[in-house]
């Protein structure tokens, strides 16, 4: 079992920081900046298909970077869209019907729930409303960079508990983290890029380590995916059991297909929660486009339930051959696999990209030998695992092995 040493950890995460800014060409010598966001890393942000076509002058690419769902929005979606040009220069409703048919759906009463320009949006109003400087903010390593990069951009101080040895919630040293004053508690179940799941009675047990006035927050962007795993837990329920404010974040990029839309939400029962989450919304802040699509892609839910379906099946299959090539693949809950490779991620990466497959390297301390692969179709899957074992017959890098 691994003991978290978690000031040392503050300071990895803080130097992490600090070097990537110290490269040239960022602004770290500008003055009228508010020092911690002077002090930001860029989001390690997935690469765009065109982008690497036209690098590499390939024809097709297999765009396994970011969680997106290959077999697109429900086709509901298609009709909702094709009568939107006349309403393009209209402003948005200011009281989206989007927020009452969503309620209805996630069955809770509209005042609970509040959109986002994408769940990210979310995180960054939790971290503007919550966050003073100095506040602890707790979340595991690897993380969603939103997470941590959010939380720092407020002057929050985070503390990110490793994953054990097999990818899987350190809960002991969770439950050690929290036992200090923390402001926020944010995680994603399952993890991303991990894929790990945390049970009823491990979230029960961890949220009771938590202080009594510390926020929870649990994000849900796989759920759809999850919730095709055994004892993936009612989040909701275990919340609503105890009197700590919390906030459940969910997301139509991922299972929903509607990645390019920008559309999230936050849902909680604390009023005084989603009162500060709208005084700092902007009052525009979800489009008309991603409001009518996802009003159409909830017609269109037996669509999203096979393609998840379909991905979960294609998941299974591409684990085990990734293990046949003697790699460690974390147990995943999500539409992704975190694999360990034998040296280290960003080249092996690199060489995808000649493949025409696009993965994400992973660059947080600890973990750059990882690299995060999306399910695609199963054609995009195969193409990624013969690119690897042709990749990692002639390892680009390893005598750089960590
Ligand atoms: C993809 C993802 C999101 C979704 O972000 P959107 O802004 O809704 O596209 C949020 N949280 C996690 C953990 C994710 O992986």
């Amino acid at each position: 079992m691994i003991r978290v040493d978690i000031v040392n950890l503050v300071y990895t995460t803080i130097n992490w920081i600090s070097d990537v800014h110290s490269s040239p060409g960022t602004p770290s010598s500008v003055s009228c900046c508010r020092p911690e966001i002077a002090a930001l890393p860029a989001y390690n942000a997935g690469l765009a298909s065109d982008a690497v076509k036209e690098r590499y002058g390939l024809d097709s690419i297999a765009k396994l970077g970011s969680n997106e769902n290959p077999h697109g929005a429900p086709p509901q979606v298609r009709e909702a869209l094709a009568g939107l040009f006349d309403k393009l220069a209209l402003y948005p409703e200011a009281e989206p019907r989007l927020r009452a048919r969503l309620a209805t759906y996630l069955d809770e009463p509209m005042q609970t729930l509040i959109l986002g320009n994408g769940s990210e949006q979310l995180i960054r109003m939790i971290m503007q409303a919550v966050i003073s400087p100095g506040d602890r903010v707790v979340t595991v390593l690897p993380s969603f960079g939103l997470h941590i990069l959010n939380a720092v951009a407020m002057g929050g101080v985070v503390d990110a508990v490793p994953v054990t040895e097999t990818c899987e919630f350190d809960l002991e040293a969770l439950c050690a983290a929290v036992s200090r004053p923390t402001r926020i508690l944010i995680l994603s179940n399952p993890s991303n890029p991990v894929g790990c799941m945390m049970t009823e009675a491990q979230l029960e047990t961890l949220i009771s380590a938590c202080p009594p006035d510390c926020l929870i927050v649990i994000d849900e962007a796989y759920r759809e995916y999850a919730a095709r795993t055994a004892h993936y837990p009612d989040a909701r329920r275990v919340l609503r059991r105890q009197s700590r404010p919390w906030i459940v974040l969910g997301t139509f990029s991922k299972a929903w297909g509607l990645a390019g839309l920008r559309i999230g939400w936050a849902l909680s029962d604390t009023p005084a929660l989603i009162a500060a989450l709208e005084a700092v919304r902007d009052p525009f802040n979800t489009n008309i486009v991603a409001q009518l699509a996802a009003l159409a892609a909830l017609e269109g839910e037996s669509h999203m339930r096979e393609s998840v379906a379909a991905t979960v099946r294609a998941r299974n299959v591409l684990k085990a051959g990734i293990e046949a090539m003697g790699l460690d693949v974390a147990p995943s809950s999500g539409n992704f696999l975190f694999v360990r490779l034998p040296c280290p991620a960003a080249p092996v990466a690199e060489a995808l990209l000649r493949h025409g497959v696009i993965v994400k390297p992973w660059k947080e301390p600890g973990f750059t030998d990882r690299i995060r692969v999306s399910i695609g179709l199963d054609e995009e899957n195969m193409r990624f695992t013969q690119a690897l074992r042709a990749i990692l017959a002639e390892p680009p890098a390893l005598e750089e092995l960590p």
